[in-house]
């Protein structure tokens, strides 16, 4: 079956008739259809779309936007099994995690169509007598929007309904391994009454995101996917003067002292680890325990991770699936040799899985490896997939301080019972999220989300701070004196 372009409220062929096919990462005998290979050609008609559309849009009074947002969530609440079942089959993760990612777009839907009323701006006192300063929040124009695939909904909905709250168009490049739900996201779009023009999506890879980028028309580019693609984005960002938000990877760390209800950190590792096969960006990839309780604590750890049942999403018994492709199958399988030669020590896991059915899907063991040392790969690099890194600390600061020794800077959680550890760890922590006694991965959708170093370039998506992606202020000076008055000048000589 072949899928489409969506364009102008049109559903489009590519113009080159070229094409790719998206298969089930669980049982690479699926195929789920066939999506366009779409190049600059077909940008060009998104962007004009999206420019023509920008006008209108923009000038519809954005608690009537609001309204429009808010009804998406609902059919997004409406489709939410059936949009569940299809993000599984494409991408692997199971039906519980499919459905929090539809749940975190109902939240960001229902959230942005609230901000509506407020997108608040400033008013000031002027420094003249007569004059009134104000300022607001203007939209940008055409946004490019370009995603990763692991969460085919969630981190979409976080820029494209705030974005679509400020009065932006938008052409959106989804993921070419998570093709179809894009598709359905643009259903919904349509369904809700986003008038034709305002939402786009042009599939394809990375010719057709980097046509994306340098198209003149495209104001703004936001970006979540690969620290590697998201740094090359932002050098032609850079030489183009666009506005670029960027989302990229994570090596998240976990402390665990001697203090912490161990089994409650149990329970928060292995979900922040092996929780979406660990192709998270807030996956807990880093493991640092107290040396009180280092021993007994890998010991609890072994036993549960080698007990997970991994299969296929679209089976309920299901807790870890597949991870995304053959060439992300072959990157995990290097890691853990690379890990291997350094000398880490693999207490678990380290196999490809190919009992039964699980022969013609992409399934890993749960890996840990233990007494990795900071100057390892496997603990540095991101390899985004089911291998923890564990290592051991001699005191929190010490716990604090390997933390720290990271490039990335994007989540990070404490077991601990005490409140001086906690409050020191929220302090000292470098990262833009930190989770006190729970795991690393839990965003919720009101709140900013991002990261520092090598995972982010200053933007916050989430909550408020979206806003500042995806607006522009506007400052007014409103002078009702009847005269000439003149700034800094007259105020001075007065
Ligand atoms: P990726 O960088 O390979 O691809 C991301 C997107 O960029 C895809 O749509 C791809 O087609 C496009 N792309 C690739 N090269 C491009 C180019 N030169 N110009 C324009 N577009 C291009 O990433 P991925 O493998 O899809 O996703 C995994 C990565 O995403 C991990 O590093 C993960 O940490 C990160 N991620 C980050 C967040 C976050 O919020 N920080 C969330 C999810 C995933």
């Amino acid at each position: 079956m072949r899928f489409l372009n969506y364009i102008a409220g049109q559903w489009v062929p590519p113009h080159h008739d070229r094409w790719f096919a998206n298969i089930n990462p669980a049982d690479t005998r699926d195929e789920i259809g066939q999506f366009p290979l779409s190049d600059a050609a077909d940008l060009e008609r998104a962007v004009r779309a999206a420019a023509d559309a920008f006008g209108q849009w923009s000038r519809i009074p954005a608690p009537q936007r609001g309204e429009l947002i808010r009804r998406a969530g609902d059919i997004f609440h409406r489709r939410k099994e059936e949009l569940a079942a299809i993000m599984t089959r494409e991408m692997g993760k199971p039906l519980f995690e499919t459905r929090g990612d539809i749940q975190e777009a109902i939240d960001t839907a229902y959230y942005s169509a609230t901000e509506t009323r407020r997108l608040f701006g400033h008013t000031t006192p002027s420094e003249l007598p007569n004059k009134m300063n104000l300022s607001f929040r203007m939209p940008i124009g055409v946004c490019g929007i370009i995603t990763a695939w692991n969460f085919p909904i969630a981190v979409p909905s976080w820029k494209i309904f705030p974005a679509l709250a400020a009065g932006n168009t938008i052409v959106w490049k989804p993921s070419d391994d998570a093709p179809h739900s894009a598709n359905i996201f643009a259903e919904i779009l349509q369904e809700a009454g986003i008038p034709s023009g305002v939402f786009n999506v042009v599939h394809g890879n990375a010719e057709a995101g980097s046509a994306l980028v340098e198209h003149p028309s495209v104001r703004l580019i936001a970006f979540t996917g690969s620290t590697a693609t998201g740094k090359q984005i932002a050098q032609r960002c850079g030489a183009l003067n666009k506005k670029v938000s960027l989302e990229m990877g994570g090596k998240n760390a976990v402390i665990i002292m001697d203090d912490a209800n161990l089994e409650l950190a149990l329970d928060g590792v292995l979900w922040g680890a092996f929780g979406t096969t660990g192709q998270r960006c807030t996956a807990t990839s880093r493991l640092i325990l107290h040396a009180p309780i280092h021993d007994r604590f890998l010991e609890m750890l072994t036993e549960r991770a080698s007990k997970l049942r991994i299969g296929p999403g679209l089976d309920p018994a299901t807790q870890m699936g597949p991870v995304i492709n053959q060439r992300q199958l072959e990157k995990i399988l290097g890691y853990i040799a690379i890990g291997t030669a350094e000398g880490a020590r693999l207490i678990t896991g380290g196999n490809r899985l190919t009992r039964g059915e699980l022969e013609h899907g992409f399934f890993l063991e749960p890996t840990i490896f233990a007494d990795v040392t900071p100057t390892m790969r496997i603990w540095r690099e991101e390899i985004f997939g089911p291998v923890l890194s564990v290592t051991r600390a001699d005191s929190f600061e010490h716990a604090i301080a390997l933390a720290n020794d990271s490039d990335y800077g994007l989540s990070s959680a404490i077991y601990t019972g005490s409140v001086e550890y906690a409050f020191a760890a929220m302090r000292d922590i470098e990262a833009g999220i930190t989770y006190i006694n729970a795991p690393t991965i839990g965003a919720e959708a009101h709140m900013p989300f991002g990261g520092i170093k090598n995972t982010g370039n200053g933007h916050r998506e989430g909550g408020w701070t979206v806003f500042d992606i995806f607006t522009e202020w506007k400052t007014v000076y409103v002078d009702f004196s009847g005269r000439l008055q003149r700034a800094q000048i007259d105020t001075q000589s007065a």
